[in-house]
């Protein structure tokens, strides 16, 4: 028999809940834990899911795939950003190179997948699909068998950011049920040699319940409603697990369990811009009576040489002469200008002047390449225990509430991953060192298809962490 790999992603899955605190309440995983191998998966800078999993599946990174974030610049004007999605990937996903080795695929929900694309076998889209009234799969007729078969697909969850909780949590189990009743409706009806699937509901369940779990979040109350919220979703999702394994044959067949990212609770935000206007570095024609983003001000462009964005973690732009409209910074002085607000950003202080570790990096320094255009610094405040927050209005730098609705949980740099290998049963060790650029190699080697020698990661058959 042919030879399979499947994986199960589940984004923003934290290692270190689910292997070290979860693991006895998820039967499914713990078995295939048992006979695997599994760690940490560090990921990529910044840890976002656009564009961690295209990174994940192409074993490319951030500034080859040219994408550094869900907004990216599209030009050097003040305003000139977009959205993100699958139409900027250029680099070959793993399904892309097993297609040309005549290998099927089956894709269900992986991020950065919308619009769909011509594959050898069937997909349907992602988070990113704007609603399924667009055309969200390919071949463009599975829709009608999906909808004959399933139900109305969900491709999201449609209003994350709310207070109202019970409503969330309703959405998310609505979806993560048609999500993986599709891809087992694919599993069972089409061919396939590799098939992946892509919850997004634990990182909206984390999102939005992170502070009723963990006890280490400033805002987390001991014995509260929700507190069981999210390790109950996850023992459905280890059930949901139970169900698809049921359809695939385990002496044939690799299995992944992957994320993209973790997850840790949010301390607070630095506001960046606000830190920015202290330092006099930028200058608003007005300084508003609200908390508002960056993005509604009037800023004094002629006053200003830095500005920035919010998020997990901050996107720098400088206003450079002969680059931006209205630049200030001489094209001369870039690199050393650069240089010394790094050492600057990476000298904030918490608001009781205790030191956070935080990196601002160098698009340049940091990737292989560095496509489109990227910030030009990439900050990560105190290892993601803080924000970037973009808005403008408290009057200091610093913030304990978010600025686009509430959201608990941040980012973590590392995700987890799972590997069972029927041809190399393991016991259950953990090894904390890999990569996710490391798994797209890892599935072509399981699959005997050459690797690309531009494949930054390598496979864990290369490594001999299992065999193939
Ligand atoms: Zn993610």
């Amino acid at each position: 028999m042919a030879k399979k790999v499947l994986i199960i992603g589940w984004d923003c899955a934290p290692p270190d809940w689910v292997f070290d605190k979860w693991i006895d309440n998820l039967p499914t995983l713990k078995s295939l834990l048992k006979k695997g191998l599994y760690g940490n998966l560090r990921s990529t800078i910044p840890p976002i899911t656009v564009p961690a999993w295209q990174c994940m599946l192409t074993s490319k990174d951030p500034g080859q795939l040219g994408v550094y974030g869900f907004r990216n610049r599209k030009d050097y004007s003040y305003d000139g950003q977009y959205f993100s999605n699958g139409a900027d990937i250029l680099e070959p996903a793993v399904w892309d190179i097993l297609g040309k080795n005549n290998k099927k695929s089956i894709l269900v929900g992986v991020p950065q997948t919308y619009p769909p694309r011509e594959i050898n076998g069937h997909m349907v889209t992602c988070f990113l699909t704007p609603s399924i009234k667009s055309q969200y799969t390919y071949p463009n007729e599975l829709r009608d068998e999906i909808e004959k078969n399933i139900g109305e697909y969900i491709p999201d969850v449609k209003h994350f950011r709310t207070e109202d909780r019970d409503f969330i949590l309703k959405q998310i189990y609505e979806a993560t049920k048609t999500r993986f009743q599709t891809f087992r409706h694919l599993l069972k009806n089409k061919e396939w040699d590799f098939a992946m699937i892509v919850e997004m509901g634990t990182d909206r369940i984390h999102h939005s319940f992170w502070k009723f779990l963990d006890p280490s979040h400033p805002k987390y109350e001991k014995g509260n409603k929700y507190e069981n919220v999210i390790p109950e979703y996850y023992k459905y999702l280890d059930n949901e697990l139970a169900e698809t394994l049921k359809l695939v044959d385990l002496n044939e067949t690799s299995v992944m369990v992957v994320s993209d990212h973790g997850a840790k609770a949010m301390v607070g935000g630095i506001c960046i811009n606000e830190w920015l206007i202290k330092e006099g570095l930028l200058t608003l024609k007005e300084y508003p009576k609200t908390f508002t983003p960056i993005e509604k001000l009037q800023i004094d462009w002629a006053k200003t040489k830095v500005w920035g964005s919010g998020g997990y973690y901050a996107r720098i732009f400088l206003n450079v002469q002969g680059r931006e409209p209205n630049g200030q910074i001489p094209a001369n002085e870039y690199k050393k200008f650069r240089a010394e607000l790094k050492e600057k950003i990476e000298n904030i202080k918490d608001e009781q002047g205790r030191k956070l570790a935080t990196i601002a990096y160098i698009p340049e320094e940091t990737y292989k390449d560095v496509k489109r255009i990227p910030p030009d610094l990439i900050v990560i405040f105190d290892e993601l225990r803080w924000r970037s927050v973009g808005s403008v209005g408290i009057n200091s730098a610093y913030t304990y509430e978010n600025d686009t609705g509430p959201d608990d949980a941040n980012h973590a740099q590392e995700g987890m991953y799972l590997l069972y290998n029927p041809k190399h049963i393991l016991s259950g060790k953990r090894n904390d060192k890999q990569h996710l650029m490391d798994i797209a190699p890892t599935v072509l080697d399981l699959l005997d298809v050459n690797i690309p020698s531009d494949m930054q990661g390598k496979s864990l058959v290369e490594k001999n962490l299992v065999t193939q």
